[in-house]
């Protein structure tokens, strides 16, 4: 039995164990945003101290910036306080910084692995949940809470319990119209919203092999939603090919060691794991979330549940799920009418999204009285796009086309939900208020379903709107 690619990364940056049962685990990469770091940097200023590892450590801006108007000052006096707090704590610490000026600015964990940062093998921490992103490349990847950051920027370490590892194994290949989202929330709709506390999730088969990167970073995504703090792809030829060339991956010769060294990191045949679950790829369809936690999900051509139709245990969620929604117990959920479509965020505001969601939009028009957002991840994201004239498909569908930023994912920014508007969004969140209204009502999905139900101005099965003949890439 061999040693899988999480616990053997763990053990190389191990510094020691604790009196507390913790170890003390060296971070190789800090990502620093606007929101969770300038509490963070004020305490390190209080207590003298420098970044002990500057050169590891990079900061952006993303979940307050405008995606309208980006004229400085912005109108938002509070969010003008705290990117001038990060440009300047940037400055004087000599932290990498993709402000706003730098092409290179965008959500943190677009930006990440679009600039070759986030690598194989590396231990990453970041003030933000969906870290976990970054684990698509085989690293494990942490969100961490203020008071971590602080300490992260201090001793570029962190005391943290090690978490047992499941093994999630996705057998055969998608069906049309099916994607990573799809993957996701299927697995956290089958094993709990908690279902993954207290581990790390190693995603693999040969539907997961099959991914791109963006779908295994999408993937990776909303382990933290399942319970999981991480989740992980192990690296192979994709990771490899997708790491050549970008900004901060070695390059020549240095490139080809790692991608030794990478590979073989990666869990083998006869890794030992703690826990493992297998599914079937072609049994899952489009999901769409109904509830107020992205486990309560059905997939497209299902129902709204009722209570009585659930186990007692979640009864009682269901209702007050049921009762914030206001949508139809039983009911079917394609057809239930939205306001709202929003395609980005760092699940899904990548190129191969926009991709999928133009397929769905192109010579169509957004249903009348639907407000339709694309908002691209990064600057990247949106030249790419541009490049490929997406941009103007999504325009002419009846799209607004975004600046990048995080945009309405969780609205810390003028994009926000009014009232109880309904959104269908390829966001990763649809807790009560997190799309910036008290009262909003969010369901999340693929790219390609929110492009359905912008077109069609209701929950609708995107498998309908594609030709029924092309095989959908995962
Ligand atoms: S897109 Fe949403 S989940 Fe991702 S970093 Fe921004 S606010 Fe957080």
């Amino acid at each position: 039995m061999s040693q899988n690619l999480f616990n053997r990364v763990w053990d190389l940056h191990t510094v020691r164990q604790l009196p507390s049962g913790q170890t003390q685990l060296f971070i190789g990469l800090h990502l620093v945003h606007e929101v969770t770091s300038p509490q963070a940097f004020s305490m390190l200023a209080e207590l003298g101290l420098p970044v002990l590892h500057p050169e590891r450590t990079f900061a952006t801006v993303d979940h307050i910036v405008p995606t309208d108007n980006l004229a400085r000052p912005f109108q938002d006096s509070l969010a003008e306080e705290m990117i001038q707090h990060l440009e300047a704590s940037a400055t004087r610490l000599h932290i990498g910084f993709f402000g706003m000026n730098s092409n290179r600015r965008g959500i943190v964990h677009t930006i990440g692995p679009e600039l070759g940062l986030t690598q194989p093998g590396l231990t990453i921490a970041c003030g933000d949940s969906h870290t976990s992103t970054h684990g698509a490349f085989g690293s494990i990847a942490l969100g961490i809470g203020t008071s971590q950051v602080r300490d992260v920027l201090a001793t570029q370490c962190l005391a943290i319990a090690r978490p047992k590892v499941r093994r999630i194994t996705v057998s055969g290949r998608f069906r049309p119209g099916v994607y990573a989202k799809d993957l996701t929330l299927h697995i956290i709709h089958r094993l709990g919203v908690n279902g993954g506390v207290g581990y790390a999730y190693e995603y693999g088969g040969e539907a997961v092999a099959g991914l791109d990167m963006e779908g295994r970073m999408t993937l990776c995504n909303m382990a933290i939603e399942g319970g999981a703090r991480v989740g992980y792809v192990n690296p192979d030829a994709v990771t490899v090919d997708y790491l050549r060339g970008r900004p901060y991956a070695p390059s020549g010769e240095a490139f080809e060691r790692a991608a030794e060294w990478w590979l073989s990191l990666a869990s083998g045949p006869d890794a030992e794991y703690d826990d493992e679950v297998t599914l079937a790829a072609e049994e899952i369809e489009p999901v769409v979330t109904w509830g107020i936690n992205p486990g309560q999900s059905a997939p497209v051509s299902g129902r709204i549940p009722t209570p009585e139709a659930v186990p007692a245990d979640d009864r009682q969620a269901t209702r007050e799920a049921l009762e914030f929604m206001r949508l139809t117990p039983g009911a079917p959920i394609a057809g239930v009418p939205i306001d709202v479509a929003f395609i980005g965020s760092c699940t899904n505001g990548r190129l191969s999204d926009f991709r999928a969601a133009a397929e769905v939009i192109r010579g169509r028009r957004v249903a009348a009285g639907v407000k339709a957002l694309a908002v691209p991840g990064s600057m990247q994201v949106r030249r790419q796009c541009e490049t490929e004239g997406l941009d103007a498909v999504f325009r002419e569908a009846g799209f607004e086309w975004r600046e990048p930023g995080c945009s309405m994912c969780l609205a810390m920014n003028p994009d926000k939900l009014v009232g109880d508007q309904i959104c269908a969004s390829s966001s990763n969140r649809n807790f009560k208020g997190r799309q910036g209204s008290p009262t909003g009502r969010t369901l999340l999905m693929s790219p390609a379903m929110v492009a359905a139900a912008a077109i069609e101005g209701a929950v609708s099965d995107v498998r309908e709107l594609l030709p029924q003949s092309e095989e959908v890439p995962v």
